[in-house]
């Protein structure tokens, strides 16, 4: 069984890239006419308190969605914070994630944070031909996402399926729709995760090639997880598709020392998102936010972002 509990972790600094970028492609891929599948294959609960037991345990958020919360005040920014927006403000992309974490709260507060499931379903709202499938294995937040999703009274426009979503997916690709959006996004607790989805990804391309496909990877000092975006990258290429690689670094990754000279490892430095058949907007748009992602996110001096594409 996992012990990974998204919950820990919600409105982390990869959480502000993975969904930042996420909204960018739904946004470009809704405003067109045609029906869509969504997939999202690892959903967790689907909405997060920032104020709970876990996001106390934890704090993650402080250095994540909670330092940028000010940024869509209507008064004037403080000096520092301006600095770090440049002369031409706040990024579009990163405006829309905030206007989205701030539609789940009251005004002024920041209480809760919505995961993917409701992320998506948010852009999905009018469109009643579109179709989201939310995968979750985890037992008690299964629960809780089937839970979270009743409230949105969405009938069989979205479903909760207790399954493995590496394997589940294929049941829905090829879609019934024009178009599909699949995003992938595992806690990697597992080994076999780094394997299973290039794998996956490998088939759903081959499933549907026009899919847009989204993956978010951790980066950290470990073989599999450096290769796994060079792994879809090739996986891209050799189909002929376009991709895109998204990364945002807040801090060193080397170990710490404590006080008492033991050594601890420094919690998540850096992650990305990897697209294939990204939005011809993405790039320019993703541009435009890492930088300030970086500086507004960065816990150290090694506080980085790239944005490469190719295909
Ligand atoms: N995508 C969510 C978001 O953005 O709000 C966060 C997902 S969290 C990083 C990963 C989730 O995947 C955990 O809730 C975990 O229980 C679940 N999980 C792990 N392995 C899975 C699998 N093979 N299939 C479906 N869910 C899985």
């Amino acid at each position: 069984m996992f012990s990974y509990r998204h919950a820990f972790h919600a409105g982390n600094h990869a959480d502000v890239l993975k969904h930042t970028v996420l909204i960018a492609i739904l946004k470009h891929l809704i405003d067109k006419d045609s029906v869509m599948t969504l997939l999202d294959t690892h959903a967790g609960a689907g909405l997060y308190r920032l104020d709970g037991d876990y996001a106390d345990t934890s704090g993650e958020a402080a250095d994540g969605i909670l330092r940028l919360t000010g940024l869509l005040s209507p008064t004037k920014l403080p000096k520092d914070l301006a600095d770090k927006l440049g002369p031409n403000g706040l990024a579009p992309a990163l405006k829309n994630y905030l206007e989205m974490v701030a539609s789940f709260n009251t005004a002024g507060s920041h209480k809760i944070y919505p995961g993917s499931p409701f992320i998506i379903q948010h852009l999905m709202a009018g469109r009643d031909r579109d179709k989201l499938k939310l995968f979750e294995l985890h037992p008690t937040d299964a629960k809780t996402l089937s839970a979270n999703v009743a409230q949105l009274e969405a009938g069989r426009q979205v479903a909760v399926l207790r399954e493995d979503g590496f394997e589940g997916i294929k049941k829905f690709l090829p879609p019934p729709t024009p178009r599909a959006l699949l995003f992938c996004d595992p806690s990697y607790e597992l080994k076999d995760d780094y394997d299973r989805v290039p794998a996956m990804v490998a088939d759903a391309v081959k499933r549907f090639a026009v899919g847009t496909y989204v993956v978010w990877y951790p980066i950290i000092p470990r073989p599999q997880a450096h290769d796994l975006p060079r792994k879809l990258k090739t996986l891209a290429t050799k189909a002929g598709k376009g991709w895109l690689n998204a990364t945002l670094t807040v801090k060193s990754s080397k170990l710490l020392t404590d006080a008492e000279g033991q050594t601890q490892r420094p919690g998540l430095p850096a992650s990305g998102m990897f697209v294939i058949n990204p939005p011809h907007t993405l790039k320019a748009a993703l541009q435009l936010a890492l930088p300030q992602m970086a500086k507004l996110l960065a816990q150290d001096r090694n506080a980085a972002f790239t944005v490469d594409a190719g295909g």
